[in-house]
This record gives C-alpha cells, structure tokens and sequence, in this order.
C-alpha cells in the first residue's frame, strides 16, 4: 500500500483528501504546518507527498527544497492556489513531479494524478 503524506493547512481540504485518497487505497499521514513538515517526510516515510505552498511557519518551496535534499526519490506534488507561470516554473524546478492548480482540478481528478505515478 503507498503512504502519501499530505501537507495542508485547510481543514476542509484535509478532510476531503483524507477520504478520497483513503478511498483509492492510499495509506494518508497528515501534516497541516509548515515547520513539522520535513520532521514528518522523515519519520512517516511517503511514497508521495501532496504538497500546498501557502503554508504556516515555513512555506511549500522551502518544504519541497528539503524534501529534495533529503531523499530525490519521494515524488512530490504541488497542488496550490498560486497559478502564475513563474510560480508553476519554480515548482519544476525545485524537483516537483506535477504541479496542479486548485482552481483546475477536483479532488478526484488529483487523486487520479496521484494513481498515475505509481502506475
Ligand atoms: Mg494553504
């Protein structure tokens, strides 16, 4: 079963990823605060990591950088209000598998992305 470890600090967002992915077959660990972040990426071990930018304490860039540096093999995706192409260029750049929109994809649309990876 893949652990995805999901970083967010929306409850509602929290609760609606936890069901879905939970629902797709998916083991979830959450982290809603930017500062616990790395902490949990080490002690939760994640297949992947849904990754929000705009966080508490320490943002989604400084996250994925770190996430990077730990271990390049945990795939990460960015799913995040900021939408301008500088922002989604940034996101590759820091070592981002995918990068999805809020706006433009339902949560089980990015569920199936997540599927996707580990086809
Ligand atoms: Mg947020």
């Amino acid at each position: 079963m893949k652990k995805i470890l999901l970083i967010e600090d929306d409850p509602l967002l929290i609760d609606i990823y936890r069901t879905k992915l939970e629902t797709a077959g998916f083991t979830v660990a959450i982290v809603n605060d930017g500062e616990k972040a790395l902490e949990a990426v080490g002690l939760e071990n994640p297949d992947a990591v849904l990754l929000d930018i705009v966080l508490p304490k320490v943002d989604g860039w400084e996250i994925l950088k770190g996430i990077k540096e730990k271990d390049n093999k945990i795939k990460v995706i960015v799913l995040s209000n900021l939408g301008q192409k500088e922002e989604v260029e940034k996101g590759f750049n820091l070592g981002a598998e995918k990068y999805l929109i809020k706006a433009n994809f339902t949560p089980s649309d990015v569920v199936a992305e997540i599927e996707k990876l580990f086809i």
